[in-house]
């Protein structure tokens, strides 16, 4: 790790060593690029939370979280939603459910990401792990769905219309696997951790260098190099722009920062996946969290097998409405009360559907704000179902999941529908009010050219930002829509793409 006060410089700097930042940084290497640096603001020691798979949610609120809220979101009853992002080598990836499936043709044909279908086929150091076991009421759930009509792929690599499968995971011997592993012992990168970027120093159209701080209290340092990729994610990359003074005028005058670059849709154009969970109360006491005893740990020490293994959310289903989107719906199987694991339960057992739309219409911003003390604060506001039709979407989705709850493999198991017990459309948007959450797939902040259209690009469709002659932007945030299914595998297919690109120039 540099010293204080040191000037370092290189041909690619790339800020933040999550998904896309790590997976970027190990391509170029691997094609034999040199000088690469990749600046992260977590460290690479990793909590025995963030490798067991069942236990990722005690990552939420600890040191490699950057533990996010939303503003209140008037829709949610006033509600903050907590929106963990990982802090640590890996990013998100090291805290997030495992899940690894690719997004549709589809959503790429959507986006223009015509080059998609042939990098999928490329190698890949990350591949996925077959899930052996999974809880039997998580098969129970699958055997409802192919009764109703659903197809089953088993595992479901890739988001299908109308269809369920088990997940596959990012996992290795039953341990998690994340892109940030795959930069040790890389020659050619110097990881310097500990260290957030404050802000690009900017000159005639150029990014000239990074001030940065580091955890043990140096004074801020500065890098050169020729090349920045910013991969800092959703929340990170727009705050970093605008603290550099990129972004709207209006708005970063509102917050007392000097615009140096009009690019006026950074931050906005953001995105993000609700879950509303439809909770029931099983027949017999066998619910996931009822099995993690000793013995579950000693089988996963011994040979990384049994219930620690589970990213609780084992099986999933789609729904498509329409021809041009791959999927509209998609339900989340928990053998657990949804919201309440990891606590235990009351000697009661819960399972869940959990219920997400996939391409929600309403859309919110990211923005950084001065406080009343004059500290520059991130104001998060997805504004959560400010879109009215996205009521009615949750409610159509809601039906779907009742109508899989309600065929046979279900029913021998359920004893009691424990959230949702009334008919009444009132009381369902109620519910949806009350209970939401993120399920964590925020996109969009810095968004790509598109034939989508409807906002002002930040980034071209090579990646880089319009605006300045040596930054590219490659991370969730340039998304230019929600993916139909969990986005980590496209986010890695993204830092693909511009790993690519940089190869053949
Ligand atoms: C709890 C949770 C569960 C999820 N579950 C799944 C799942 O099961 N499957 C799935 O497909 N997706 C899942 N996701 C989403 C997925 O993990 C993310 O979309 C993906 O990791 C985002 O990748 P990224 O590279 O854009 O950002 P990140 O992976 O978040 O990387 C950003 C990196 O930049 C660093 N950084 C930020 N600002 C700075 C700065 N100023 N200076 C230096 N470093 C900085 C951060 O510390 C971080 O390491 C989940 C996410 C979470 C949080």
């Amino acid at each position: 790790m540099p010293s204080a006060q040191a000037h370092y410089d290189f041909d690619t700097l790339i800020i933040g060593a999550g998904t896309a930042g790590s997976r970027l940084a190990r391509r170029l290497s691997d094609a034999g690029l040199r000088r690469i640096a990749v600046v992260e603001a977590g460290g690479t020691r990793t909590p025995v939370q963030a490798k067991v798979p069942a236990w990722y949610p005690w990552c939420f609120g600890s040191a490699i979280d950057w533990c996010y809220a939303t503003i209140h979101q008037p829709e949610l009853l006033g509600r903050r939603i907590g929106w963990p992002r990982g802090k640590i080598v890996g990013g998100s990836g090291a805290i997030n459910a495992l899940i690894d499936i690719q997004s549709g043709k589809q959503d790429w044909q959507r986006w223009g990401w015509d080059w998609a279908n042939q990098l999928t086929s490329c190698d890949d150091p990350l591949s996925p792990e077959n899930p052996t076991a999974i809880h039997p009421w998580s098969d129970h759930f699958l055997t409802a769905c192919e009764q109703s009509g659903l197809q089953s792929h088993q595992p479901l690599t890739q988001v299908d219309r109308n269809s369920c499968g088990r997940f596959l995971l990012a996992r290795r011997n039953g341990q998690r696997i994340h892109a940030g592993q795959q930069l040790s012992d890389l020659d050619q990168v110097t990881l310097i951790t500990h260290n957030e970027v404050l802000e690009l120093i900017l000159s005639n159209d150029r990014v000239i260098g990074l001030r940065i701080t580091s955890d043990c209290g140096s004074s801020p340092e500065t890098i050169t190099a020729r090349r920045v990729i910013l991969c800092a994610g959703t929340v990170g990359t727009p705050l970093l722009l605008q603290k550099s003074g990129i972004g709207d005028p209006e708005l970063l005058q509102d917050a007392q920062i000097n615009c140096q670059v009009n690019s006026p849709d950074v931050g906005q154009n953001l995105l993000d996946h609700l879950v509303v969970p439809i909770v029931y109360q099983a027949r017999s006491a066998d619910g996931l969290p009822r099995i993690h005893g000793p013995g579950a740990r000693s089988l996963f020490r011994v040979d990384g097998s049994g219930s620690m293994t589970s990213n609780i959310a084992e099986a999933t289903a789609f729904k498509s409405l329409s021809a041009d989107r791959t999927a509209d719906y998609q339900i989340y199987f928990t053998p657990t009360h949804y919201w309440k694991y990891p606590r235990r339960d009351d000697g009661r057992s819960f399972l869940s559907l959990n219920i997400t739309d996939l391409h929600p219409r309403s859309r919110g911003a990211i923005q950084l704000a001065r406080d009343t003390s004059g500290s520059l604060q991130a104001v998060i506001d997805p504004k959560y179902l400010s879109h009215r039709e996205d009521i009615a979407r949750l409610s159509a989705a809601l039906s779907w999941a009742q109508s899989i709850a309600n065929q046979p493999a279900l029913a021998e198991i359920i004893a009691d529908p424990y959230t949702i017990r009334s008919t009444s459309s009132e009381d369902h948007e109620a519910m949806f009010r009350k209970f939401s959450q993120s399920i964590y797939h925020p996109v969009g902040t810095c968004a790509m050219v598109s034939p989508l259209g409807g906002y002002e690009a930040v980034v071209d469709s090579h990646f880089k930002f319009k605006g300045l002659e040596n930054l590219w932007i490659a991370d969730a945030s340039v998304l230019p829509d929600l993916p139909s299914c969990n986005p980590n595998r496209t986010i890695l297919l993204l830092a693909d793409r511009l790993a690519q690109l940089l190869i053949e120039c």
